[in-house]
């Protein structure tokens, strides 16, 4: 029989990767608390026409990339593609946007059928913020400064470049669509078959061609800037004022248009030159448009979404998750007779209730000394206790496993209160 496997481009995250995760983790939540974002969750699977009315159906992600199918009812089903929809989804079911302001957070899977490869992949996961009810740019500046402050606490900030662009509202996004195609059309002999398909569906995402003969050609097509409407551009010109305010360095990118049909106005991604091509890890903006679309009350809104295997990549490979981090356990308590099991597991136990911060194992199943000192290494165990028999009262000795102290040997209960001298 043919040997089980995960799906190609969805990844088992085992003991040794998930420590980095967590580690991650923990920082964007204790980011987003620190700026007022409360968490919501929704369902990985939606109605498909959630995501054909929000990401848009000339989109790749819609086109030819979402995972749907009919469910036994024949609805049809999709896994979500992105944060967003569901998101606006959820709040505008329970009545979260009805003249209020919102600060939102997610995360979780998102589900796109690309072509697997190192930071790409088909099941990724995703960190995303929401921000609904306010005009802006002070809350674009508020979110862009969150992630940010994220790449601050993780080290990061050095490796990253913040790309802003105003892709203006969706009338001046026609009017220049209109104009782009027009251009296109006099050069469509020299353009790729993705750019000639593109051309009429959707020419803006002609500006992100990576063949580098429709880059040339794009040189001298229209300029989306001089369609922006002078509202538009006031907002953005006031939102990169805010952010020479706030210290946050940007570059301007007006190829920028991201691939989600919904955005408007300022939109940003953050990238960074460590991941070879996949070099986006974040990328946003405003999606003004979007609540009304999906049968709500015209709402102002902004957020991002970032890409959580591509940050963890960029912190292996930077080496920036903390040794601390990497350890699964501090306390390993050795058991080479099976009869003092009782012993080492009471002796965890109250470990365990006075420093309630340790990880402590007693060891199971018997075996060599040799095997499970290793087998405490191995774990990151700081140190290692050996319970001393028919000692009375009853003894444990103790030692650092990078032999700097010597093993001690103390009383069970003064070796509990001592504890914190050999960590
Ligand atoms: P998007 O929803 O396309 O704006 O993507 C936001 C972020 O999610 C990107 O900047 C990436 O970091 C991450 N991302 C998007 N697609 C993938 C994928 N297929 N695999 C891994 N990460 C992804």
């Amino acid at each position: 029989m043919a040997k089980l496997q995960a799906i190609r481009g969805m990844n088992d995250i085992l003991p040794g990767q998930s420590q980095g995760w967590q580690f991650l983790e923990g920082i964007f939540h204790s980011v987003v608390r620190r700026f007022g974002y409360q968490e919501i969750r929704f369902p990985v699977l939606e109605q498909s026409s959630l995501f054909q009315r929000s990401i848009g159906e000339l989109t790749d992600i819609v086109e030819k990339e979402m995972y749907t199918f009919e469910d036994r009812n024949g609805d049809k089903l999709s896994l979500r593609p992105e944060g967003t929809a569901g998101c606006v989804r959820a709040a505008e079911q329970h009545g979260l946007l009805y003249n209020q302001q919102q600060r939102l957070w997610y995360q979780g899977p998102m589900f796109r059928h690309e072509r697997p490869q190192k930071g790409r992949y088909r099941q990724f996961h995703q960190f995303g913020v929401e921000a609904f009810g306010m005009a802006g740019p002070d809350i674009d500046a508020e979110v862009i400064k969150l992630s940010a402050q994220l790449w601050r606490d993780l080290d990061l900030i050095h490796h990253l470049t913040l790309e802003i662009n105003n892709i203006g509202t969706a009338s001046d996004r026609k009017s220049y669509s209109a104009a782009l195609t027009g251009y296109l059309k006099q050069h469509s002999r020299a353009l790729d078959d993705d750019a000639r398909h593109r051309m009429y569906s959707n020419p803006l995402r002609v500006l992100d061609s990576k063949n580098a003969q429709v880059q040339a050609i794009l040189q001298e097509a229209p300029v989306l800037a001089n369609f922006v409407s002078p509202q538009s551009r006031e907002h953005y010109e006031q939102l990169k004022s805010l952010l020479a305010d706030l210290d946050i360095a940007f570059v301007e990118n007006r190829h920028l248009v991201r691939g989600l049909d919904y955005y408007n106005n300022c939109v940003f991604e953050w990238t960074t030159l460590e991941l070879g091509a996949q070099g986006a890890v974040c990328g946003g903006g405003r999606y003004d448009g979007l609540v009304e679309q999906l049968g709500g009350k015209a709402t102002f809104a902004c957020g991002f979404a970032m890409g959580i295997e591509r940050l963890v990549l960029m912190l292996e490979s930077l080496e920036k998750i903390p040794h601390d981090a990497l350890k699964s356990i501090d306390v390993y308590i050795l058991g080479a007779d099976p009869d003092d099991a009782a012993q080492s597991q009471k002796l965890a136990s109250a470990i365990r209730q006075q420093y309630p911060r340790l990880g402590v194992i007693s060891h199971c199943g018997g075996g060599k000394s040799k095997a499970q000192i290793k087998r405490a290494y191995n774990l990151g165990a700081t140190a290692v206790i050996t319970l001393l028999a028919d000692s009375d009262p009853a003894c444990a000795s103790i030692r650092r496993l990078d032999q700097s102290g010597g093993a001690e040997t103390l009383e069970i209960n003064s070796l509990v209160e001592q504890l914190g001298r050999f960590l």
